[in-house]
């Protein structure tokens, strides 16, 4: 079985030449099902695993939109649609220059594993733009959200693909997504979700990522009896995984010492307070500003800017307990890990996708920390989107103590069918496995009750 995982991944490799980060998504999957793929000879009979990896739909189009100085600019857009075997394709727009296929084709692929962890009835997509909101106005944002929906709609529906947010993608681009839809459909109908709660959102959904990933930093430190009160933490980015993690972290006593965006780091020994992080959500949220006037405030913060010419990020370099890592994927390296290592960390659950590369992780596995794996750790996030999508079937809106129960129950379930997979299959402790086979399972399992063809 390990030859025949082997020659698929090269067979990918040598299919999908220039999509590296797909090739690592795939790479850091396919090995973990071999003791699955062992046990059901069944999947390799309906070539499952080569089904998997292949979207079944990619859609992708060209947006021309209008900046303030009526200058005319030309972008590119993606819905990558990549399994529907239990529900409508479902996942996140990313609205980031780096955005091509190999970036949209990793995140669909994480998603259909990540979905089908959650319980709900969701396939997997993703899409986006290499379009760069940041420096627009409101006003050229706009017209593009106007733009990228003029083509995507006609593939969208509640029951057929209902897209949400992502990197640059927040409350105001869903807004503008949604307005565009609704009036090119004439229909009112929860095609995308993270919408404002006046018009079919779902309460404690911008909180979801952020609060399910620690939940489940929470369930790993229950394992060894401990919990998050007092500990040191990490955190990266100052998006809205970031906020929300940080807000949820300091819920339940622990310290946060650090924060970013891409032109720096803070650090601040005396830690975030709740009145700091109104700041940040002020500065980044409504403000669009950089996390270095955060230290120009708060004369106990430290400001370092970022430095590509260092081949290791000194944010994760600092002693502390645990690691949030929020930004984005590959942030943490093997020489990152490793520093984590040795300045004490021993929990870490990724907000953001797919964030440690693969001698990353291998450190983080040989060590035996509490490693979260992004696919289950924050999984909270599509899992309220999965709870709005029910909400808005259901034409009504539950309150915030109901939806947060939901989702600490869907965390708590995710964290529970990861620890008990890794066990059951011979590696206690390796939630990457544990997550990896138990998403695949459902999957797999309904691809061969649907048949070929589904
Ligand atoms: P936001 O756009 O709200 O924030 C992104 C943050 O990450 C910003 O601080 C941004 O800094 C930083 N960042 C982005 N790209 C880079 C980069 N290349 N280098 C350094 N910093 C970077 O996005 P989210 O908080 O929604 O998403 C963060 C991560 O969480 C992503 O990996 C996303 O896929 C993942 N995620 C998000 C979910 C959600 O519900 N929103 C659900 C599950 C996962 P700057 O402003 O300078 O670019």
């Amino acid at each position: 079985m390990a030859d025949y995982i082997s020659e698929l991944i090269e067979h990918i490799k040598a299919k999908n030449p220039a999509q590296a980060k797909f090739v690592q998504a795939v790479e850091e999957v396919l090995p973990t099902l071999k003791p699955v793929m062992d046990k059901h000879p069944e999947y390799r009979k309906a070539s499952i695993l080569e089904r998997i990896t292949e979207p079944e739909r990619v859609i992708m189009f060209r947006i021309p939109w209008e900046d303030d100085k009526g200058d005319y600019h030309v972008n590119r857009g993606f819905r990558v649609e990549m399994n529907s075997a239990i529900g409508p394709y479902k996942g996140g727009l990313r609205f980031h220059p780096t955005v091509d296929l190999g970036t949209l084709k990793f995140l669909a692929f994480e998603q259909v594993f990540k979905n089908a962890l959650t319980t709900l009835p969701m396939g997997g997509g993703k899409g986006g733009s290499d379009f760069d909101p940041k420096g627009k106005s409101d006003a050229e944002v706009h017209r593009f959200c106007n733009g990228f929906m003029i083509e995507l709609w006609r593939h969208l529906g509640p029951n057929t693909d209902v897209p949400a947010g992502d990197i640059g993608v927040g409350g105001r681009e869903i807004g503008f997504l949604f307005g565009m839809y609704k009036r090119l459909k004439n229909e009112y109908t929860g095609v995308l979700t993270g919408k404002g709660i006046n018009w079919g959102g779902s309460l404690s959904r911008p909180e979801a990522t952020g609060y399910g990933v620690v939940y489940f930093a929470a369930e790993m430190l229950e394992t060894r009896g401990e919990t998050l009160e007092g500990k040191t933490c990490l955190v990266s980015a100052s998006g809205n995984v970031a906020q929300y993690t940080t807000e949820k972290l300091l819920d339940l006593k622990a310290k946060v010492v650090t924060l970013s965006d891409s032109s720096g780091y803070i650090y601040d020994e005396e830690g975030i307070d709740r009145e700091k992080l109104e700041f940040v959500m002020e500065l980044k949220n409504v403000r669009r500003g950089r996390i270095k006037e955060y230290a120009d405030k708060y004369k106990s913060a430290v400001y370092t800017s970022a430095d590509s010419n260092l081949d290791y990020n000194p944010l994760w370099n600092h002693k502390a307990d645990c690691a949030f890592p929020s930004a984005t994927e590959n942030e943490i390296n093997k020489k990152d890990a490793e520093n984590l290592i040795k300045n004490g960390v021993y929990v870490v659950s990724e907000g953001a996708n797919m964030p440690t590369t693969r001698d990353g992780i291998d450190i983080y596995l040989e060590n035996k920390i509490l490693y979260g794996p992004g696919k289950a750790a924050n999984a909270g996030g599509v899992a309220v989107s999965g709870l709005e999508m029910t909400q808005n079937s259901l034409r009504y809106s539950w309150p915030r103590e109901e939806v947060e129960k939901k989702l600490y129950e869907i965390m708590k379930n995710i964290h529970r069918v990861a620890h008990e997979t890794a066990v059951h299959y011979g590696m206690p402790g390796n939630y990457v496995a544990g997550a990896n086979i138990a998403g695949f399972v459902k999957v797999a399992d309904t691809m061969l009750d649907l048949g070929l063809y589904s």
